[in-house]
């Protein structure tokens, strides 16, 4: 789970069908003294395509939740106050978030996030909350409210086995990687030339490359993936070699850099 860049202010068609239910429960006192037309014509109103386009794209199109880019029509709007317990809620922009049938389930709308809270990903940064053990998401050790975190776990249920076997293919692809990448340090620190350094230093920056777009905001699983990178040592060791390269030998900065846009 990874924090979302959600703008404050959702399409203004949907504030207009807010005002107007809100004003209905107002005028009927309750939610369910609304006569059912009337209901009818607004209840469904954040599934407009405007919301889906704004909402969807602050995602980059993926479950705010567990991160997966689920395929066609299958990601939903979730009710993150459950819109059964605050209908009030039901078109509050605020109140809406990208998520997949998986996350989106009875559960998820059954619990009373406000009494027992889980994380917003839009309000709370949840990489300062979860740490990865192989594929498992744990609260992280030390972190502000570890409660928090194992609640969110829970409710959302994040350690399916859908998703574990999801993150362990994930993390195969990244331990395959750096296979590769070791041999590469390894042909680096016994080059004996600028050039020859040079040209492997360039090898190791491509793999980093490859590591950092998978850790890219719009990819899947982007928490799994920093956390990864961020606690794996040799991945730091490559970062500090191409830093180190790049100090003694700063003319190559662009050429490195141009190497990165290909
Ligand atoms: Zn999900």
């Amino acid at each position: 789970m990874i924090f979302i860049e959600k703008p404050h202010q959702g399409p203004l068609s949907l504030s207009e069908y807010e005002n107007k239910y809100l004003a209905l429960i107002h005028e009927y006192k309750t939610y369910e003294n609304i006569p059912a037309d009337l209901l009818t014509a607004l209840k469904y109103k954040y599934r407009i395509q405007e919301v889906k386009d704004s909402l969807f794209s602050c995602s980059y199109n993926k479950c705010a939740y567990c991160e997966i880019i689920p395929e066609g029509s299958r990601l939903q709007i979730d009710h993150f106050l459950p819109k059964t317990l605050y209908p009030e809620k039901m078109l509050n922009w605020d109140n809406l978030l990208p998520s997949c049938t998986i996350c989106n389930t009875e559960k998820k709308r059954a619990h009373d996030t406000k009494s027992e809270p889980i994380i917003n990903p839009t309000k709370i940064d949840p990489e300062k909350y979860f740490e990865y053990d192989n594929g498992w998401i744990n609260p992280l050790s030390g972190c502000e409210d570890p409660e928090l975190a194992k609640q969110t776990c829970k409710v959302l249920d994040l350690n399916s086995s859908t998703l574990l076997y999801l993150r362990l293919e994930l993390l195969n692809a990244l331990l395959e990687t750096k296979i590769t990448l070791e041999k590469k340090i390894a042909n680096y620190l016994k080059a004996d030339t600028e050039t020859k350094k040079f040209n492997r230093i360039r090898k190791i920056f491509d793999t980093c490359n490859s590591f950092q777009v998978f850790s890219e905001a719009k990819q899947k699983f982007a928490g799994f993936v920093r956390y990864f990178l961020r606690n794996d040592d040799l991945y730091q060791r490559a970062e500090y070699h191409t830093m180190e390269f790049l100090r003694d030998n700063p003319k190559y900065r662009t050429k490195l850099d141009a190497y990165r846009r290909q």
